[in-house]
């Protein structure tokens, strides 16, 4: 099986250069991808149905005789018709094609085929139009269908598919353990390959899922456990200063019980034997940022430096400013640094850390650069997780000594999942919020209602208080950006003379940006019309009004996460989605929108509204793509492939031993994109 992944896909028969490009298009450039190439759905070939029985203009399958001879007529110029009779033993058929001449030597006359397509006509004068067919006598019931591009049918596909298997070496080398395979009752890969293509029947296809998708996640698992045991080096940085209760103290409020048993897990980890290395999950304004804060204080009180990495340059100054705050007071140096730091002062900044007199670095990608380098680096934060790849994750912990890792996330996913996506990491959940906080009422209007809630915003911001508008905006679109502009411009002339409206957008300078923010933030910008990019993580307590323009565009998490801007003081706060939809998809995501504010719930919602490519796209979280496992529906074999993976590695940790070498060979290459 390994060697198919060397030969190439020309070497088939019957896939000629140009072919081999479009199947490398799909993903399949070798003939061992071919074989991992899974159908996407299947045919049911199996029920055929009697002509007096056939649903008018439904796709379905019909069994029938030929009858006549196949009768040619041209039509016109290129055009020329096919037509045969056929009858199922009670009624006939008249079955017609165009431009085919091979279909003479492929429907003989007296013999019986399977005919897929839509009947139509009456009963007296049945009719097919360019059916599929396939001889009755040697029919597979369930026919796959694959992924296909333009040049590269379904059945050219499955031709190659079927050649390919031919090609199997057999007996096969199995991957998974024989042992393995017995007790989680899984078929042999042989047989799980040829059923996956082209299924015996509907049991067979399921036992082949089954231990297809047993085999990926098990792999998937295995990959995560190794890195993770990987990352379970000495402990050489452990914490000395446990100095969380002073900080406790110097706080402006008390911290919520989730906050200190965060905490405490954090400090435990990192006295520990081993290098921290936890995820802290927690929904929007459950004060990530002062664990973050907290452990950054031990560390350094320890001799330790810490680097702290956000998404985007907003969110890193935030997080700046939030540090110097509540971290200088100690005498903690703190510094940041972006992608628009000045090159000499950037240069002052890599010397001031180098020397150690920096002691924690804030900062967005800017800090994976090369020339970044610590004294003694003994914490890495990352805030936000999701937008980083675990390769970037890794690139900033090779600047230290196997450093303490604490990976924030504001994605509420169920708790399986996180483990599943974060299998690395061990898990803390901040799931309480801070006290007073109250439930931001979620409103649903029209755009005919726009006016008065721009008359409700004018009340607020009466009082003192600020707004964000969120416009939305379709990446780097000259014309988008012209419409955020105008609308700022429309609604400082026409409604809010006095007040200040301000705009934030992703073409922005990032310096431009923090201007904006930063007086946002100051309280000296009233309404901040915005794109997406506050989403995550800022912070303006005083901003008690959001409304949301064409709501409907956004998913669920998404506006979850936008609204969770505001919300983050004691007052109540009023979100508004602004939404002309229809569609019944998009109302129920508002609905849910207005019902509930729990993070998970809403999360829930989302994967099962629009399926879990959200969570689980490479791009967004830096795993492999799986090619057939759905993490979301798989629930009770990702368990089984956990367990299975744990125990293999307990017996095998660098699965060495001569049965396992075939599985790591398919976890070094699932991983091998992403290094
Ligand atoms: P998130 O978890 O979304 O990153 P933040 O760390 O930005 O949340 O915190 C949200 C807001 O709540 C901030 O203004 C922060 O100062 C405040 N906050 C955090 N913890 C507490 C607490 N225990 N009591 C009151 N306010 C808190
Ligand atoms: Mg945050």
């Amino acid at each position: 099986m390994a060697s198919l992944f060397q030969k190439e896909i020309k070497e088939l028969k019957g896939v000629g250069v140009k072919r081999s490009q479009l199947f490398a298009k799909l993903g399949a450039p070798t003939v061992g991808a071919l074989l991992r190439f899974y159908p996407r759905d299947y045919e049911d070939w199996s029920q055929p149905v009697l002509l007096a029985q056939a649903p008018l203009n439904q796709v379905c399958t019909v069994k029938a005789t030929v009858i006549s001879p196949l009768s040619e007529q041209r039509i016109r110029k290129g055009m020329t018709l096919y037509k045969l009779r056929a009858t199922d033993g009670q009624h006939d058929v008249l079955i017609t094609f165009f431009n085919n001449p091979y279909l003479k030597n492929l429907l003989l006359e007296e013999k019986e085929y399977l005919f897929r397509g839509k009947v139509s006509g009456t009963l007296l004068r049945r009719e097919m139009s360019s059916p599929d067919f396939l001889p009755a006598d040697r029919v597979l019931p369930l026919r796959p269908i694959y992924r296909q591009t333009a040049g590269l049918s379904s059945r050219i596909i499955a031709n190659a598919v079927n050649s390919a298997l031919a090609l199997l070496p057999n007996p096969l080398r199995d991957p998974l353990p024989e042992p393995m395979r017995q007790s989680y009752r899984l078929c042999g890969l042989g047989f799980a390959l040829h059923n996956i293509h082209f299924p015996k029947d509907r049991k067979a296809l399921e036992h082949a899922k089954r231990r297809l998708i047993f085999e990926e996640l098990l792999i998937l698992q295995l990959g995560l456990l190794r890195m993770k045991s990987r990352n379970r080096q000495k402990n050489t940085l452990r914490l000395t200063q446990d100095a969380s209760r002073d900080f406790f103290t110097s706080l402006p409020f008390s911290p919520t019980g989730a906050q200190k048993r965060a905490v405490e897990e954090c400090i435990s980890d990192m006295q520990g034997d081993s290098p921290m290395n936890r995820l802290l999950q927690g929904d929007v304004g459950s004060g990530k940022t002062a664990v973050a804060a907290a452990l950054c204080h031990s560390a350094i009180a320890s001799g330790m430096q810490a680097a702290f990495m956000a998404p985007t340059e907003i969110l890193a100054q935030q997080h700046f400013r939030t540090m110097q705050q509540l971290l200088e007071p100690f005498g903690i140096r703190v510094a940041l640094l972006t992608g628009s730091v000045t090159a000499a002062n950037r240069r002052k900044i890599l010397e001031a850390l180098k020397d150690g007199q920096i002691h924690l670095l804030v900062g967005t990608h800017a800090l994976l650069s090369d020339t970044v380098s610590f004294r003694r680096l003994g914490l890495v934060v990352t805030d936000e997780q999701h937008r980083f790849g675990v390769a970037q994750r890794t690139a900033l912990t090779q600047k230290g000594d196997h450093p303490h890792i604490l990976v924030m996330s504001a994605t509420p996913i169920p708790r399986t999942l996180a483990l599943m996506i974060y299998g690395d990491l061990e898990l803390s959940v901040l799931n309480e919020l801070p006290p007073g906080r109250q439930k931001t009422e979620t409103y649903v209007i029209d755009t005919a209602k726009r006016s008065r809630a721009f008359g409700f915003i004018r009340k607020k911001l009466d009082a003192g208080r600020q707004c964000y508008i969120i416009c939305p905006l379709i990446e780097d679109s000259e014309s988008d950006m012209a419409s955020v502009t105008q609308y700022a411009k429309d609604l400082q002339e026409k409604w809010f003379l006095s007040h200040t409206v301000g705009v934030l957008h992703g073409r922005m300078r990032p310096a431009e940006k923090e201007r904006t923010m930063a007086a946002f933030s100051a309280g000296q910008i009233d309404i901040l019309v915005s794109t997406t990019v506050v989403e995550v993580g800022v912070d303006v307590p005083n901003a008690v009004v959001m409304l949301i323009e064409n709501a409907e565009r956004y998913g669920l998490s998404q506006l979850h996460q936008l609204r969770g801007r505001i919300g983050r003081g004691t007052e109540k706060s009023t979100c508004i989605l602004v939404s002309d939809a229809q569609n019944e998809e998009a109302l129920q995501r508002l609905r849910v929108m207005c019902e509930t504010s729990d993070g998970f719930q809403i999360a829930d919602e989302d994967l099962r509204l629009r399926g879990p490519g959200d969570f689980f796209g490479a791009r967004q979280h830096g795993l492999p793509e799986l090619k057939i496992a759905d993490m979301s529906a798989d629930f009770e074999l990702l368990k089984l492939a956990q367990d299975a993976a744990r125990e293999l590695l307990s017996q095998d940790p660098s699965l060495e031993l001569p049965e396992h070498r075939g599985l790591r060979a398919e976890v070094h290459q699932l991983f091998s994109a992403l290094e």
